[in-house]
């Protein structure tokens, strides 16, 4: 759980480690042990009379409204929700999770942030579909960044480099640069006026998270984001 946000009890969230087994299905041998491995996620935060709606990550900032569960949601990298009963789910593997959480109107968000995505401001894009499908003011949503990779371990080219203000980017060796998409997310939610909170853990550093940068075997680490 994300520092910050242990404390709201209306607020389900969580993210798996490889001891549960990998949560993503594309190059997964066995695809009934990853839906196992959901569902026992899931137990394990206490939800376990839902069934998980997915998003269907695609690098992008669409955001879809979900008021009752479907298994996948095709296309988008955000999901909300304000139905308890309702438990957004999506995979990652250095990629950024991002939880948005407002007590007053009882919503939430999740995120999955990439660089494409950061670039396409996804995060900021979920703030919006709050603000829009149920009213959210942004000064009363909470933020929490889960696991991924850091500021020191994420290489990146140029063309990339480019894409993001200075303040996020240091040269690294080799022409190449790191590139911290925490803190570029940080600062698209803090400018909204959001109070953000992050978990702190790289998952390239961090042997109980998969990193696609450590190992490009497939293996994925699960969120999950819910109304209790
Ligand atoms: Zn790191």
């Amino acid at each position: 759980m994300i520092p910050g946000l242990e404390s709201e009890t209306g607020l389900v969230h969580g993210f798996s480690t490889i001891s549960l087994g990998t949560m993503g299905l594309t190059q997964a041998p066995d695809p009934d042990a990853v839906m196992a491995s959901r569902r026992q996620f899931a137990r394990v935060l206490g939800i376990d009379a839902e069934p998980l709606t997915v998003a269907g990550a695609v690098h992008g900032a669409s955001v879809a409204r979900i008021d009752e569960h479907q298994d996948v949601v095709r296309g988008v990298d955000g999901l909300v929700t304000d139905r308890r009963g309702v438990a957004l789910f999506a995979t990652f593997a250095d990629c950024y999770p991002i939880v948005l959480w407002d007590a007053e109107h009882r919503c939430v968000a999740l995120v999955h942030a990439g660089w494409r995505g950061t670039v396409a401001r996804v995060a900021p894009a979920a703030l919006k579909a709050m603000h829009h499908e149920y009213g959210s003011d942004p000064a009363h949503v909470r933020a929490g960044i889960g696991p991924g990779i850091c500021g020191a371990c994420y290489e990146v080219g140029e063309e990339v480099a480019n894409q993001f203000d200075a303040a996020f980017v240091r040269p690294g060796v080799d022409g190449k640069f790191l590139l911290d998409l925490a803190a570029a997310n940080r600062s698209q939610l803090e400018a909204e006026g959001v109070e953000v909170h992050v978990i702190g853990l790289c998952t390239k550093e961090t042997d109980y998270l998969p990193s696609h940068r450590r190992a490009p075997d497939g293996t994925r680490f699960g969120a999950i984001v819910a109304l209790r």
